[in-house]
C-alpha cells in the first residue's frame, strides 16, 4: 500500500494528550496536566442550549455562525475589548482551535516562515506542519518573565516571513504581555509586513496587569484575534470559539470552514448567546478561584525555588526541575510513575522547556495542594540522594 500523506505522518501527537493517556492507566493520580476548568458550565447556559435543542434548533447554521451570535460578539468585542467591530468581521468556529487553524490557513502558504512563541502551545506548530510552512520559534526568555526578546525576534525575520503568533496570557508560561510589549510586537508586524495572529483565549484570566489585544494597535487589518468560550465559561466540551479579522480575511476564513466543518454546532451557538447575555459573575468567580489557586502554587513551590516564573494570567505554571536533569519527558515520567502526579513535559512546548514541567492549576484546590507537595517531595528527595 502506498504510504499515508507525509504531512499527516509528520504531526506529532500532542505531549499534553500523551500524558493524559499515560495518567489514565495509573490509579490515584493527581491530574495537573489538563488545561481545563474543573467547574461545570454555568446552569443558565446549559438551560438555554437544552431549550434550543428541544425547540428544534438542531440544524446546520451559516458557516460563519448565526447572525445573532456574530452581532452579539461584535458588541462584546467593541464594548469589552475596545475593538470597534462589525458583525461581518466575526467568524464563529468549532473551538478556538479551529479559528486559529483557519487564521493560519487563510494567511500562510507552504514554505512561508511563521514566528511561533517558544515556549508556546504546541497546536500552532501542528497546524503549520500540515500547511507545510516553516516554523521559526521566537524566544520568550525566562529571565524576562517569559516576555518576548524583541531584538532576537527581529533577527529571525526574513523576506519569507509571513506571520507571527502571539499568545498572551500565555499557555504554558502564565505571562501577560504589558501594553508596551504588545505595541512593540504590532510595530514589528507593520515594519516587516507580517500578519499577526493573536491567541487571546485566556483574556479573562489575568491576576496582575491587564489584557491588551494586539488589534488595538492595528491600523491596516493585519491582526487576526482569536477568542474562545472554553476557558471563559468552562465550556471546553461545547467546542466554540471565534475570530475577529478584517472583513476580507473573515470571508476567506469562512470559506475555509465550509469543507472542514460546515459550521459550528447550532446548540453550542445558542449556549454561547446565553453566556454573552448572562451575568458576568461566573467569570469573575472563576477568575478569583484561579487567583487563589495560583497563590497556592506560588506559596508551595516558590520558596523551594521550583517556580520558573510567577504566573500573572491563564492557569498554568512552569515548574523548574532542572536540578534533577534536563530531559523533561523523563522528569514528567518519573513524577507520574513514582509520585502519581501528572504534568506535561516542558519540551512539549518547545526546546526552551528542557528541565521544566507544566502544571495546570485549574485543578480542585485539595488536589492541587497535594500535587504541589508531591512535586516538592520529588525535587527535594532526589537532590538529597
Ligand atoms: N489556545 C490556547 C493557548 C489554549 O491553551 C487552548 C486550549 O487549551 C486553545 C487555544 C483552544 O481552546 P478551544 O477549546 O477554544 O479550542
Amino acid at each position: 500500500m502506498k504510504p499515508l500523506s507525509r504531512r499527516a505522518q509528520g504531526i506529532q501527537p500532542s505531549g499534553i494528550r500523551q500524558m493524559m493517556e499515560r495518567a489514565r492507566q495509573i490509579p490515584d493520580v493527581v491530574h495537573l496536566e489538563v488545561g481545563e476548568p474543573d467547574s461545570n458550565t454555568p446552569d443558565h447556559i446549559i438551560q438555554a442550549a437544552a431549550e434550543a435543542a428541544r425547540a428544534g434548533f438542531t440544524k446546520y447554521t451559516p458557516s460563519a455562525g448565526l447572525p445573532s451570535l456574530r452581532e452579539a460578539l461584535a458588541r462584546k468585542l467593541s464594548v469589552q475589548n475596545g475593538l470597534p467591530t462589525h458583525a461581518d468581521q466575526v467568524v464563529v468556529a468549532p473551538g478556538s482551535v479551529f479559528a486559529l487553524a483557519a487564521a493560519m490557513l487563510a494567511t500562510v502558504d507552504p514554505d512561508d516562515e511563521v514566528l511561533v512563541p517558544d515556549p508556546g502551545w504546541p497546536n500552532y506548530t501542528s497546524v503549520l506542519q500540515v500547511i507545510g510552512a516553516r516554523i521559526i520559534p521566537y524566544p520568550l526568555p525566562r529571565l524576562t518573565g517569559y516576555l518576548p526578546d524583541l531584538a532576537a525576534l527581529r533577527r529571525l525575520v526574513t523576506p519569507r516571513t509571513k506571520a507571527m503568533i502571539v499568545n498572551s496570557p500565555s499557555n504554558p508560561t502564565g505571562a501577560v504581555f504589558p501594553r508596551e510589549t504588545v505595541q512593540a510586537l504590532s510595530d514589528v508586524a507593520v515594519e516587516y509586513d507580517l500578519y499577526l495572529i493573536a491567541d487571546e483565549v485566556y483574556e479573562e484570566f489575568v491576576f496582575e496587569g491587564e489584557h491588551v489585544s494586539p488589534a488595538l494597535f492595528d491600523s491596516d487589518g493585519r491582526v487576526i484575534s482569536v477568542f474562545g468560550f472554553s476557558k471563559t465559561y468552562a465550556m471546553t466540551g461545547w467546542r466554540l470559539g471565534y475570530a475577529r479579522a478584517a472583513t476580507a480575511v473573515a470571508e476567506v476564513m469562512t470559506r475555509l470552514a465550509e469543507p472542514f466543518v460546515s459550521c459550528p454546532s447550532s446548540v453550542a451557538q445558542k449556549a454561547a448567546e446565553a453566556a454573552l447575555a448572562g451575568p458576568r459573575t461566573d467569570v469573575e468567580r472563576m477568575r478569583e478561584f484561579y487567583r487563589r489557586r495560583r497563590d497556592t502554587v506560588v506559596a508551595i513551590l516558590g520558596p523551594e525555588g521550583l517556580l520558573a516564573a510567577v504566573p500573572r494570567g491563564a492557569f498554568y505554571a512552569l515548574v523548574d526541575l532542572s536540578r534533577l536533569g534536563a530531559d523533561s519527558v523523563a522528569l514528567a515520567g518519573r513524577l507520574l510513575e513514582e509520585h502519581h502526579v501528572a504534568t506535561v513535559p516542558g519540551e512539549a512546548f518547545g526546546r526552551s522547556g528542557a528541565g521544566l514541567v507544566r502544571i495546570s492549576f485549574a485543578a480542585e484546590p485539595r488536589l492541587l495542594e497535594e500535587g504541589c507537595r508531591r512535586i516538592v517531595q520529588f525535587a527535594t528527595l532526589r537532590v538529597g540522594v
